[in-house]
């Protein structure tokens, strides 16, 4: 408990000279993992209760209700489940935080998770009239933790969804080839200006306050996705022109791939 953390820096300089400087992070350190085991226990302490205020107003709301008092406990209603979205996503956020690679591996089968998670956006998309389409290479399993990538994975494509307005085009792919494994999600809807894409995946970050809160996320779906790929070796590039649209793509390593036995 009482060790340094020393952090390294080496400069070469050529002719084989090289200046190493060493900086103690100690303190840094420390205080990064006071604040993840906060958020992680605030966010377990506030599940509770959420769950009791959601139970009974589902119970009042089934009740004969003067329309005022009906409309109020709806708002409560909805709000409570905001919270309770954002309470999850803060927990899982904190335990992706909490180290740097997944436990253990399985083999998943990209297609199959695809196909329910385009199911869900379609759910989604109901009242946009969007079109969603989606391909997905069945040769490969990726190695990694299902759960992760499925938050991942549909944190994008259901981002596509809300952030583009009605009749939009969506187009969901997953695909191999020497570099690796690719999913990507392109949409023509909204688009982001530059200046903000290397900040967008930081947790709260949004390009417009007012445009984000009304389409219902929680502000961590893109720090989510970073911090699922980086546990896979994986990474996220994004690809942007405002009033166009956007292309979100994962790249995973080829070590990540494994060949699906044909029986
Ligand atoms: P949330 O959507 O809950 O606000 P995210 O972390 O998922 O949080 O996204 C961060 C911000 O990035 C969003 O608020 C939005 O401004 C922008 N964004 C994400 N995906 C898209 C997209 N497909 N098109 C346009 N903007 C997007």
């Amino acid at each position: 408990l009482n060790e340094t953390i020393l952090q390294y820096q080496i400069t070469e300089f050529g002719f084989g000279d090289r200046l190493l400087v060493a900086r103690d992070i100690t303190q840094l350190v420390r205080l990064e993992q006071t604040r993840q085991d906060f958020v992680a226990n605030a966010s377990h302490e506030l599940r509770t209760p959420l769950t009791v205020i959601s139970g009974y107003l589902e119970t009042f709301l089934d009740q004969e209700l003067s329309k005022p008092i009906a409309r109020a406990m709806t708002q409560m209603q909805i709000q409570a489940h905001r919270m309770e979205n954002l309470v999850s996503d803060l927990l899982l956020l904190s335990r992706l935080e909490a180290s740097q690679h997944i436990a253990d591996e399985n083999p998943i089968n990209i297609h199959r998770m695809l196909r329910t998670i385009v199911h869900d956006a379609e759910i989604l998309a109901a009242d946009k009239g969007h079109t969603i389409t989606w391909e997905a290479d069945e040769e490969y399993d990726l190695l990694g933790q299902p759960q992760e990538l499925h938050s991942a994975f549909s944190n994008l494509v259901f981002n596509a969804v809300r952030y583009s307005p009605e009749r939009g085009q969506i187009d969901i792919r997953w695909w191999m080839d020497q570099q690796g494994g690719h999913f990507s999600v392109k949409d023509n809807g909204l688009g982001i200006e530059s200046i903000h894409l290397s900040r967008l995946t930081e947790r709260f970050y949004r390009v417009d306050e007012g445009r984000s809160s009304s389409t219902g996320g929680t502000g961590l779906g893109l720090a989510i996705v970073k911090h699922a790929l980086y546990r896979h070796g994986a990474r996220l590039t994004i690809e942007s022109q405002p009033g166009k649209g956007s292309l979100f793509s994962c790249h995973f390593p080829v070590e990540m791939l494994t060949k699906i036995a044909k029986s």
